[in-house]
């Protein structure tokens, strides 16, 4: 049996960074930019008013104060979007809402509650009396403050977030070229399963493990292409995956114990190349990983990555975290493959007698600064509502026995702390 790092290794060994496509702007959420993008604009374009205010020339408001008010003449108001036609000349001024240009002439603005505009109601709305001294720039927004005409803005590689969508659409950039999402197909095996669309017959269960798998590939980025059910039989099997050959990693659940129906190894081994088929883990010991072949979209033979992940339900979403979480991500082009980790107190004694790293579904709060872990309740890895209830996985090392309530561990976070 090997370990969960020369597990997770082996499988990073056998997928690479896929290729580039262009996509809109808000269709790349989450995926890596594959060009340096330069700016052809100043952002902002032209100098332009912070403030709703007045736009003068500082000079005219030397010695200005609440008591001995600057009067100015008002020629103009130029709300955003408008650039005035006029020129601010030595005693006067225009109004000027945010985020219009600054007028000719102007190289302040002092803001409204700096004028008595307030008092005024309309009435005398060709003057105004300046209460403050403006200093130059006041209130301006220089053009190109944010970005300026040529410089390099984003650079490949980076991970595209709100703000980086928001950046390429503040320089008029409605697509880009980024690393392509995989396309992670999904097969569930076994006699026992029926599609969530039809009834349930007695001595079924719904396919739970497609729908959990196909969930996580999105969550993470992918795009999941779902094949359905297989039956326990080797024709059934290659039959399904065979749906799937155009994919960039296959995942089946089930059929891979040491069960009389377990039949995903003896593809694995018929078909392609079989790499191991046990983790040193818990939940999630039988899992198989090899290549089958297949072939590219460009029609070319290759060997297709196959993840064969438990049929448990909670054991196939725990390491889908583990190992095929990574894998997507590595696909995608991105560096950093780990789920976060906390140091938190355990509340709940854990027993490890077989010798595997245990990952302990676990609801992980924090109080007065410290992290807790507690146990979501019963582990058997049937229990999938334990995985709704839980925000961790607790890990306890292979070599350690048991750890007591009031230890520290570390936690993989699945989802945000409580
Ligand atoms: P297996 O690994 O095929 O022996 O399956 C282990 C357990 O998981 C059995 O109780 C199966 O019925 C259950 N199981 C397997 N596949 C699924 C699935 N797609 N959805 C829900 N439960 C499943
Ligand atoms: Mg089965």
């Amino acid at each position: 049996m090997i370990s969960v790092e020369q597990a997770l290794e082996k499988i990073l060994s056998y997928v690479d960074v896929l290729g580039e496509e262009q996509s809109p702007i808000l269709g790349c959420l989450g995926q890596v930019l594959a060009e340096d993008i330069y700016s052809s604009i100043d952002v902002p374009p032209l100098d332009n008013s912070a403030m709703d205010g007045y736009a003068l020339r500082p000079g005219d408001t030397h010695g200005a104060s609440q008591q001995s008010p600057r009067f100015l003449r008002v020629i103009d108001t130029v709300p955003a979007g408008s650039i005035s036609r006029y020129e601010v000349e030595p005693g006067t001024a225009i109004r000027i809402m945010t985020g219009a240009p600054i007028p000719r002439g102007a190289d302040s603005v002092v803001r409204f509650e700096d004028t008595d505009e307030a008092q005024r109601k309309g009435s005398s709305n060709n003057e105004i009396g300046i209460l403050c001294e403006a200093t130059a720039g006041l209130n301006i927004r220089r053009a190109g403050e944010d970005i300026t005409t040529g410089s390099i803005v984003l650079r490949k590689g980076v991970v595209i977030r709100p703000s980086e969508v928001g950046v390429l659409a503040s320089l008029g950039r409605s697509a880009v070229m980024v690393i392509r999402r995989p396309v992670v197909a999904i097969l569930a095996t076994g006699d026992e399963l029926v599609d969530i669309n039809q009834p349930l017959p007695k001595g079924k269960i719904y396919d739970s493990n497609t729908y959990s798998v196909a969930a996580l590939v999105l969550r993470y980025g992918g795009i999941p292409k779902i094949l359905g059910i297989a039956l326990d039989s080797e024709d059934s099997l290659v039959a399904g995956l065979r749906q799937g050959l155009e994919a960039d990693m296959l995942i089946t659940t089930g059929g891979v114990s040491v069960g009389d129906y377990d039949v995903v190894k003896d593809v694995l081994v018929k078909q392609g190349e079989i790499t191991f088929w046990t983790v040193r883990m818990k939940p999630g010991k039988p899992l198989a990983f090899g290549t089958i072949k297949g072939v590219s979209r460009e029609g070319v033979a290759r060997n297709i990555p196959l993840l064969g992940l438990p049929g448990n339900p909670v054991s196939s979403m725990i390491t889908f975290e583990l190992f095929a979480r990574p894998a997507i991500l590595k696909m995608m082009g991105k560096k950093n493959l780990a789920k976060p980790t906390v140091d938190a107190v355990i509340e709940n004694p854990i027993v490890n007698s077989g010798g595997r790293r245990i990952l302990a579904r676990a609801i992980v709060e924090k109080r007065g600064g410290q992290y807790f872990a507690r146990l979501t309740g019963p582990q058997g890895s049937g229990i999938l509502t334990s995985m709704t209830l839980a925000n961790g996985l607790v890990i306890v090392p292979e070599d350690k026995t048991e750890v007591a309530a009031g230890d520290m561990v570390e936690v993989m976070m699945l989802d945000e702390v409580v």
